[in-house]
């Protein structure tokens, strides 16, 4: 079954709950929910006047084409109550696809492997918690070397660490 790695991010509300109804609603429509990161905490990317973000990356077992990942996803954004109240503004929840296996894909909908996750420490090191020696299938690096050499320099701290159950 292809493996699947998703990014969920949230800045509103109460930000742990809507990543477990975000997890438990991908367990429902999307897959077998193989192993989840820690909590991350992040500045707000693009917009620093926002509330900070919390993120976490989750590996999956799916059988669902990445076209209907995407339509999944967005069906459980917006039954999770997302509000898009500008660019790059405050969400309760956002997902994006990371990886699908080792599949390179662009079409108008869809880019995979995602085209921000490189530059992005709050994808790189969920990621590498789970995946570290995962190598991506068009830079050809592996997440812990990615990480080594991204650039972004907003702080990213694990959030709550062993304070909850991040399952
Ligand atoms: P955003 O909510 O700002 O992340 O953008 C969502 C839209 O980005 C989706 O409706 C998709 O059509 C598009 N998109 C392109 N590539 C991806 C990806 N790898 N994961 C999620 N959404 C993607």
């Amino acid at each position: 079954m292809p493996r699947l790695y998703l990014l969920l991010g949230g800045n509103l509300g109460d930000r742990v709950l809507y990543l477990q109804q975000a997890r438990a609603g991908i367990a429902k429509r999307i897959g077998i929910l193989e192993r989840s990161s820690s909590l991350y905490e992040t500045a707000a990317w693009g917009n620093t006047e926002q509330p900070a973000f919390l993120n976490q990356v989750l590996e999956v077992q799916t059988e669902l084409s990445p076209e209907q990942v995407l339509q999944d996803i967005n069906m459980l954004e917006q039954e999770l109550g997302r509000v898009r109240l500008e660019h790059w503004g405050a969400r309760v929840i956002d997902i994006d696809i990371l990886f699908y296996d080792d599949l390179v894909l662009q079409t108008q909908r869809l880019t995979i492997p995602h085209p921000q996750l490189h530059l992005r420490r709050f994808t790189l090191l969920p990621l590498a918690e789970l995946a570290p020696e995962l190598v991506h299938p068009v830079l050809g690096k592996s997440i812990s070397t990615l990480l080594v050499d991204c650039p972004d320099e907003l702080e990213v701290r694990e959030f709550g660490a062993g304070s909850f159950d991040a399952s």
